[in-house]
């Protein structure tokens, strides 16, 4: 084959595949392995939602959507925004729909960031983030909060914005979070709303698991403490087991919102027809969906939290999403790929090393409870096994 080494784009040859999904492909090896290792709803789409999306392609909407959305699609995101968080976007200036929140991330990095610029990556997380940001030619620079509980401290963004200079540009939050299930504080928030505003930086708000928070945990939206300063993206593939569908959306000031939106527009001049009416229902019909879900997902992380602990894996009570990101028992040594290796090889189930989510991770593994219950009990029955043969 020819060496494009050189030809195509440099920023590409520099990126390495995602980790997690090399590391699913390397569990996946073993014959009846149990792969609690990406995150994807197991359940389905909800019926009402799929009906919608079959009715549109019946009646022939076959033709190019507008640009940042249909209109019926926007308003009912603007609603549903302000529902869940209290802050109003002008559905035609304010609110865009993207395929899925990849895509979103991709449309307000591109937009937002030249060549040179910085920005600050809070780990553990998802490690797209700092492949995306990479991909625009700014730099992404992690800021480790393993020693705050994982999550980024008004008191440390400070510090690092007075470290970093003036060339960082955004900061980006996940909100629950993935990997560790973190949903952050109500102060915390306010606090890191003020920085934003003295420092003039943007947040980048992911807040794709909104939905799927459990016991006493609340969510706030960082984007009503400081909605100049943040940019929101979520979208429907967690909240209504939509993955596949690639629906999702981006909210932010007017003004930062027609370049979003023009950068948008150059990536995927309009969204699927049905895939926009699935929206529309899913977003008026369907807002207890979620509630369905998170029951069951609620569920298994207390049958998977109790059982973990029993084997001595440490962990704080994960409030949203729907990971366990756990720390290994000590007797591991805190290597926490030897374990994941290890681990799917002599007992057959997969799970992602913490360190693929950045330095704090180390020592620790993610496991997604989005699996069946009987998967879920089966996983805990070797895992059992195996922390107790070692
Ligand atoms: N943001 C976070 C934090 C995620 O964990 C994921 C999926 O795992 C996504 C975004 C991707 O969402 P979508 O499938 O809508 O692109």
């Amino acid at each position: 084959a020819q060496d494009l080494q050189g030809i195509v784009n440099h920023k590409l040859d520099a990126l390495l595949p995602s980790d997690i999904r090399l590391f699913d492909k390397y569990v996946s090896q073993y014959e009846g392995v149990i792969k609690l290792t990406l995150g994807e709803p197991d359940l389905n789409t909800p019926e009402h939602v799929k009906q919608a999306a079959i009715a549109d392609i019946e009646a022939n909407d076959s033709h190019y959507a507008p640009q940042s959305g249909k209109p019926e699609l926007r308003q009912v995101i603007s609603k549903y925004v302000k529902g869940l968080n209290g802050v109003e976007y002008d559905p035609e200036s304010e609110v865009a729909v993207s395929v899925g929140a990849t895509e979103a991330l991709n449309a307000v990095l591109d937009a937002l960031l030249n060549d040179g610029d910085k920005v600050l990556v809070p780990t553990p997380v998802w490690s797209m983030y700092m492949q995306l940001v990479s991909l625009t030619g700014a730099t992404p620079v992690e800021v480790d909060t393993s020693a705050d509980g994982f999550v980024l401290t008004p008191e440390k963004l400070e510090e690092v914005l007075k470290k970093e200079g003036k060339g960082v540009k955004a900061v980006m939050i996940n909100d629950p979070s993935n990997p560790t299930g973190v949903v952050y504080p109500k102060e915390t928030l306010e606090g890191i709303a003020k920085v934003l505003k003295k420092y003039h930086v943007y947040a980048i708000s992911d807040e794709i698991y909104a939905e799927l928070i459990y016991g006493e945990a609340k969510h706030y939206s960082l984007t009503s403490f400081a909605p100049e300063r943040t940019i929101y993206v979520s979208g429907l593939s967690k909240s209504h087991a939509m993955t596949g569908w690639r629906l999702g959306f981006i909210c932010g000031p007017a003004e930062i919102m027609k370049n979003i939106c023009k950068m948008n527009n150059f990536l995927i001049t309009s969204l699927t027809n049905n895939v926009q009416a699935a929206g529309v229902e899913a977003l008026t019909n369907g807002l207890d969906d979620p509630k369905e879900f998170k029951a069951i997902y609620e569920r298994r992380l207390t049958f998977m939290e109790e059982g973990l602990r029993e084997l001595g894996f440490d962990m704080a009570r994960p409030q949203g999403a729907f990971y366990i990101f756990a720390k290994i028992p000590a007797k591991f040594k805190g290597d926490d790929v030897a374990f994941a290796k290890a681990l799917a090889k002599e007992s057959l189930v997969g799970v992602t090393p913490g360190s693929f989510f950045g330095n704090g991770g180390k020592g620790y593994i993610r496991m997604s409870y989005a699996s069946s219950d009987e998967d879920l009990h089966e996983a805990l029955k070797r895992i059992g096994k195996f922390v107790s043969e070692h």
